[in-house]
């Protein structure tokens, strides 16, 4: 039996316009962690309801404009 499409969020990191300066990391901790270099690296693999309004703040505060969040339809 089919079931409903789901429709999920997720943050994703576009690693050619990043600066690598750590702001996101430093300031959402619960969303993005730091790999050896100090990139960013995205925690979740999709972004929980409670997580959605850091998620677009964190976005709005990357000065490369490097963060997005995308929408996914998920069929199961
Ligand atoms: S704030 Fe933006 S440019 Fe800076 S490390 Fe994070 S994603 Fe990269």
């Amino acid at each position: 039996m089919n079931e409903s499409p789901r429709t999920f969020q997720r943050l994703l990191v576009d690693r050619s316009a990043c600066a690598g300066h750590g702001l996101c990391y430093s300031r959402a901790p619960e969303l993005l962690d730091c790999d050896e270099q100090g990139d960013p690296v995205v925690v979740p693999d999709e972004l929980a309801a409670e997580h959605l309004n850091a998620a677009e703040a964190v976005v709005q505060s990357c000065p490369e404009q490097a963060l997005s969040v995308e929408s996914r339809v998920f069929q199961e």
